[in-house]
């Protein structure tokens, strides 16, 4: 079966009742982007730019990342690759970025804020990835968006730069959907991105207030809390209709159990690591979407807690 598995593992996936989803990798660099295409994913979901920039000891300069962000590229054959812009602060420290020790750094100038802030570091990274080929394969993400205006000043920013650099072509710039407010305002979100994608760790921690680096809380920042569910189902409603595709690259995509949730709820594309593709596709293809979508929703009408909901997923799961 495992074989089986892994052949199909290729193939695109989908749901019972044609629902096609895309399974693809998250990433840290070139060598799990092969990985990822051994293993059958559909592109790179999340490509974690700051993995490239711990490492060393000053930023990596403008030739260094072009390097690096063709190669995932070219990794990946014909597939589509999204690469999210720096993503530090909070839990993610860079030695060469003196960053005030604050009280709350999670609530603090991290993502796209500590971004804006460093003008000169953001330029240098989208110079270089609009200078690799073909720029109809790159997507660029944004983290730690809450509110449109953020994500309209980057994409100024890659208007400017490409025309500095004489380009014809833009690759597709969306958002992540990891802060309540995004979630929350995601219609209006939608009307400026070209996709979303929900980072359900960071979703999960700021919803319901739990850091997710605290083991004493680690049992219960579930993301299958029905309050993250909802600001999941909002969002793919509020970009539906939009042509702003909706996928999920925290960790519940590759959950056991989480992942079918958000297929019911509507989510199009699922980013996971590369060694969970296979089984990811395999549950995809013997899953009834519809059904699920109906049953869950009736689940959530309920007072329902997460460990209770897991375990009713779980056994429909087992069900097929
Ligand atoms: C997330 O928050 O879900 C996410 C994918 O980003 P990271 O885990 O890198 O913060
Ligand atoms: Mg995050």
């Amino acid at each position: 079966r495992a074989i089986v598995e892994r052949r199909m593992a290729h193939e695109p996936a989908r749901t019972q009742d044609s629902v096609p989803i895309e399974v693809c990798a998250n990433v840290a660099g070139v060598e799990e982007s092969r990985a990822a295409f051994e293993a059958g994913a559909d592109g790179i979901g999340l490509l974690r730019s700051e993995f490239i920039f711990m490492a060393r000891h000053e930023a990596p300069d403008h030739d260094t990342q072009r390097e690096i962000y063709q190669q995932v590229l070219d990794s990946m054959g014909s597939h589509p690759v999204i690469i999210r812009t720096l993503d530090v602060g909070a839990d993610k420290q860079l030695n060469y970025l003196a960053l005030p020790a604050v009280p709350n750094p999670a609530l603090g100038t991290r993502g796209i804020r500590l971004m804006t802030r460093h003008q000169d570091l953001l330029d240098v990274q989208l110079r270089a990835l609009l200078s690799v080929t073909p720029l109809e394969r790159l997507h660029i993400m944004v983290p730690m968006v809450t509110e449109a205006a953020e994500l309209v000043a980057v994409r100024e920013r890659i208007e400017t730069l490409a025309l500095e650099m004489n380009l014809e072509k833009r690759p597709a710039l969306g958002a992540m959907i990891e802060v309540p407010a995004a979630a929350l305002c995601a219609d209006q979100l939608a009307r400026v991105a070209d996709f979303l994608s929900i980072g359900t760790n960071d979703l999960t921690q700021y919803t319901l207030a739990m850091d997710r680096e605290d083991p004493d809380l680690a049992g219960r920042a579930d993301v299958l809390h029905p309050a993250v569910l909802r600001l999941i189902d909002m969002t793919v409603k509020g970009a539906a209709g939009r042509q702003c595709p909706v996928g999920v690259c925290g960790a519940a995509a590759g959950d056991q159990q989480a992942w079918a949730a958000l297929v019911a709820l509507g989510v199009e594309e699922l980013s996971v690591e590369p060694a969970r593709v296979a089984a990811i596709k395999a549950g995809i293809r013997k899953l009834d979407r519809a059904a699920l979508s109906r049953q869950l929703r009736a689940w959530l009408d309920e007072p329902i807690d997460s460990a209770t909901l897991r375990q009713r997923l779980e056994q429909w799961l087992n069900e097929y």
